[in-house]
């Protein structure tokens, strides 16, 4: 017996032993089977009931009605009957590293990570913050060293100006906040083609146009992130950038209803042109409701933000402009507040607030050929919930079990 038949044979009794001592289920996977669920999210179509959802290997390996294919003994089957499977959710505006040495330190980001994972909450895009945590975070997240939704995350650029804001300092400490290459100062003399290859060296998957920038050179950025494969993301006003400027550059998405009022000087603008093009476009709306009534409940002056956002989220909704569901409000209110606040109070239906959250979130992070939807070949992040979502959006909160990369998480656990 050679050496190495030996070690391959200790490896396999080793893992036997293991999967004997504990419940099956509780060890990870590598193939199993979801049964009796019914199916919200497999693609845009109407749910399904009595479906058999079949994970191996992290990914979604077949979809079908119960009962309508065999299934091997190696595949291990947790009956769900009467349960609602959907895509995991997606955050598309969390900042989790904004002043890692403060408020964001690793304990505390840590806890909410896995709040979030364990409420269904499988992708993030964090939309600025100390891009060296986040890559760790990221790496650690993929892997599984931490309990958390996989991260993605954005190297800002904006005009020299906005560089005093104490955050970017935050996020530049044992360096010089608009010096950074995720947290990046340019102006027209700026080597566009380094500061990109920058940028996507930090491992984020997007630029974040923050503020400070004009027309011209949102374009300039926008094409040269095109050129090296890198998305860019925007405030929806960059001041004095409007939001037509970067619809038309061509950034996938533009973050914060209100800021959508620059358009025009009027004080309640009619955005329908603006709404077409973004539909043209094909650009999100990444609409951050929860932030905006968060700041109305603590300042009665800023109620006003909170109208003009529930107003314009709605007439976007209603052009039939993509919106994706960001929060922007990370530490206590995940995804699920702002699927709420699309229903209540920007006329979505359940279902479209979960199309906001899962399929138009995918879009926004540029995993939506993986992620966003249940289908055959994806990436096995879903949430089984006890109650349907469709009936009452407030369900999405009634979690049984959440899968990310076909690893499993009861919620008793
Ligand atoms: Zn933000």
């Amino acid at each position: 017996m050679s050496i190495m038949f030996r070690f391959s044979m200790f490896l396999l009794l080793a893992r036997v032993g293991v999967v004997a001592q504990e419940p099956a289920f509780r060890q990870p996977l590598r193939s199993y089977a979801l049964t009796g669920v019914t199916l919200i999210g497999g693609g845009g179509d109407a749910p399904a009931a009595n479906q058999t959802v079949v994970v191996a290997d992290g990914m979604i390996a077949d979809v079908f009605p119960d009962g309508s294919k065999v299934l091997p003994d190696s595949v291990v089957l947790i009956r769900l009957r009467g349960k609602f499977l959907l895509p995991g959710l997606i955050d598309t505006h969390v900042h989790m590293a904004t002043d890692p040495s403060g408020t964001d330190n690793r304990t505390a980001t840590l806890g909410v990570l896995e709040r979030m994972l364990r409420s269904g909450v499988t992708s993030v895009r964090d939309m600025a913050g100390d891009a060296r945590v986040l890559a760790g975070l990221s790496r650690d997240a993929r892997v599984g060293d931490i309990l958390s939704p996989d991260i993605y995350f954005s190297a800002l650029m904006a005009g020299p100006s906005f560089f005093k804001d104490p955050r970017t300092m935050a996020s530049s400490k044992g360096g010089v906040a608009g010096g950074m290459p995720y947290m990046k100062a340019v102006a027209d003399s700026t080597d566009l083609r380094q500061a990109v290859a920058e940028a996507k060296g930090t491992g984020a998957t997007g630029i974040k146009l923050y503020a400070n920038l004009g027309p011209e050179l949102v374009a300039r950025i926008v094409a040269e992130a095109r050129r090296q494969g890198l998305l860019v993301w925007g405030h929806a006003w960059l001041d004095p950038a409007r939001p037509s400027d970067l619809v038309r550059a061509g950034v996938g998405s533009i973050s914060h209803t209100p800021l959508l009022v620059h358009e025009s000087r009027d004080s309640m603008p009619d955005l329908s042109a603006l709404f077409s093009l973004m539909k043209k476009n094909n650009v999100l709306l990444d609409a951050t409701m929860s932030a905006y009534r968060q700041w109305a409940q603590q300042d009665s002056s800023k109620i006003y933000y909170y109208s003009i956002t529930k107003l314009y989220t709605a007439a976007a909704h209603k052009a039939g402009v993509k919106i994706c569901a960001g929060t922007d409000d990370d530490q206590t209110n995940f995804v699920q507040s702002e699927m709420e606040l699309l229903v209540h109070d920007a006329g979505f239906s359940p279902k479209d607030a979960m199309i906001a959250a899962t399929k138009y979130a995918a879009e926004a992070l540029g995993i939506g050929g993986v992620c966003g939807t249940i289908e055959k070949g994806k990436k096995a992040d879903m949430l089984v919930v006890d109650r349907n979502p469709l009936d009452r959006i407030e369900n999405i909160r009634s979690v049984v079990l959440v899968t990310k990369g076909g690893k499993i998480y009861w919620k008793e656990d």
